[in-house]
């Protein structure tokens, strides 16, 4: 029996957790919290189970549906999705559609945008330039004005550097594309496709998406698995072949699966050498705070999640429990809200206390006119570290000689998970990880984990 140890009990290590002990090894996870789940857990909040902001699971990967499916049962209900930009007081379809957009800019406003595609799009094509960060990204896929108006706030509130300091692998990971084309023949109703696409509809657990991990769980201790909460890895061992737990004891194993930061990861290895080191010190992760707030109306507004691009708030998006599976149910006519705000480490956000958060996030929420003067009655603070690998132009420089020296000097240990191998994972990319870690391990295939999360184009928003 192969002996694996498993670090983190998000949906990445206990996707691999789960498969292992499908496929006969003898495993032990250890999850530093007190939960399972990771950043896709749920908990119940005001007698609502909730969710870490919005989690909508979505694949294209048959294999995925399924063995989500197989978790979720019965008990999910599809969602249409709305999700929408408000900016400096209105609403605006995310993804982008030209009618909408022209009736709440205005003919002047949306004059002027149509203008700064069409340039756009002319100078591409005699340049023939390839974009070479995230706001040439974006500015070659909307024009200038649209990216102003609609891109740079959001995502400089994000991910706290300028726009042009982004590598192009966010935008292109993460942004529907526009087509002149094909917005027109959807204006005119002209366009074919009628089927459901990722952008109208989405699947959600009715307990909250944390259900599916908490079953995995349950199915890991039934095969005969081990988890333990609250545990967690300070350090590898010297020979790279085990953990060190908190208490200064070792286990040790055939082969590590390390859903943990990379950069903690790689750090705590005994032999990494001083080039890795400065590598790693170019890798940077960014936090998130979410403020819950329970406010005394039950219809605020009809969207699951609200885009704040409005460059004067610090907050970045608001997700409306209310519009979800659970929230529906839920009959004490209030809403439960979740703020997010986004920052580094040691900044003033990270480092108020949970009184001035909820302060910060009501006094913000009332500025963007979705409170509709309803009253606060209660508020919660959870904060996320690391939860978004920070794609700076260039990180790749940084990320491919870790990458290699891991490869080289540690071939059992097997890094995965948004933070564990630095990509900016769904869901469904850390379960897929996750089960092709454990075949690697248990039938010595070959998978490129790294490569995984690389679909660009065509993954967010399109697809049944
Ligand atoms: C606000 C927000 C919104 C999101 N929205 C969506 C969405 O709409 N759809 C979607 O599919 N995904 C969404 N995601 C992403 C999704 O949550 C992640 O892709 C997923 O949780 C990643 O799983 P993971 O196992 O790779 O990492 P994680 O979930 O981070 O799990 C890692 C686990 O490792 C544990 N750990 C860390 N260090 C140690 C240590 N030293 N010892 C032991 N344990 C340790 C952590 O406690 C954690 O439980 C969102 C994430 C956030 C933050």
């Amino acid at each position: 029996m192969k002996r694996v140890t498993v670090i983190g009990a998000g949906p990445a290590g206990l996707t691999a957790a789960l498969e292992l002990c499908r496929l006969g090894c003898d495993v032990e996870v250890f999850e530093a919290s007190p939960h399972v789940g990771g950043m896709a857990r749920s908990f119940p909040l005001w007698g609502v189970p909730v969710d870490l902001g919005p989690h909508r699971f979505f694949t294209r990967d048959p294999r995925i549906t399924q063995f989500w499916l197989d978790l979720a049962g019965e008990d999910f209900e599809l969602v249409n999705r709305l999700t929408r930009i408000h900016y400096r007081g209105r609403f605006y379809d995310y993804p982008l559609r030209p009618a909408n957009a022209l009736a709440n800019l205005g003919w002047g406003e949306a004059a002027r945008c149509g203008g700064s595609y069409l340039r756009e799009k002319v100078n591409r094509a005699l340049s023939r330039k390839q974009p070479d960060n995230f706001e040439e990204w974006v500015v070659s896929a909307f024009g200038q004005r649209l990216y102003e108006l609609f891109f740079q706030a959001y995502s400089e509130k994000l991910w706290g550097i300028p726009c042009r300091d982004l590598d192009i692998d966010f935008a292109a990971q993460r942004i529907q594309r526009f087509s002149l084309g094909r917005a027109l023949l959807a204006a005119f109703g002209w366009e074919r496709s009628s089927h459901k696409t990722l952008t109208s509809t989405f699947a959600h657990p009715v307990q909250g998406c944390g259900v599916i991990y908490e079953r995995m769980a349950t199915r890991i201790l039934a095969a005969g698995g081990r988890i333990h909460l609250s545990t967690p890895i300070a350090g590898i061992n010297r020979a790279g072949d085990g953990v060190i737990l908190a208490d200064g004891t070792t286990r040790s194993c055939d082969h590590l699966v390390s859903t943990m930061p990379l950069t903690q990861l790689c750090r705590s290895l005994p032999d990494a050498p001083g080039p890795i080191l400065q590598a790693l010190d170019q890798l940077h992760y960014r936090n998130t705070i979410l403020v819950y707030l329970r406010v005394a109306h039950d219809r605020l507004f009809p969207d699951q999640w609200v885009y704040v691009q409005t460059p004067e708030l610090r907050l970045g998006r608001i997700t409306n429990f209310r519009n979800w599976p659970s929230g529906r149910r839920d009959a004490s006519g209030t809403s439960i809200l979740a703020l997010e705000y986004w920052c580094d480490r040691g900044s003033d956000l990270w480092t108020s206390d949970d009184a001035a958060l909820i302060a910060l996030g009501e006094r913000e929420l009332a500025r963007t006119g979705l409170l509709q003067n309803a009253p606060v009655l209660d508020g919660h603070v959870v904060r996320l570290p690391c939860c978004y690998p920070v794609y700076r132009k260039g990180y790749r420089e940084w990320l491919h000689p870790v990458i290699a020296f891991l490869r080289q000097n540690h071939p059992g240990i097997h890094a995965i998970g948004r933070y564990g191998a630095f990509k900016y994972n769904n869901q469904d990319h850390s379960i897929l990880m996750g089960i092709l870690a454990a075949e690697n391990i248990a039938h010595g295939t070959t998978h490129n984990l790294w490569e995984i999360n690389t679909d660009y184009g065509v993954y967010q928003e399109s697809g049944s």
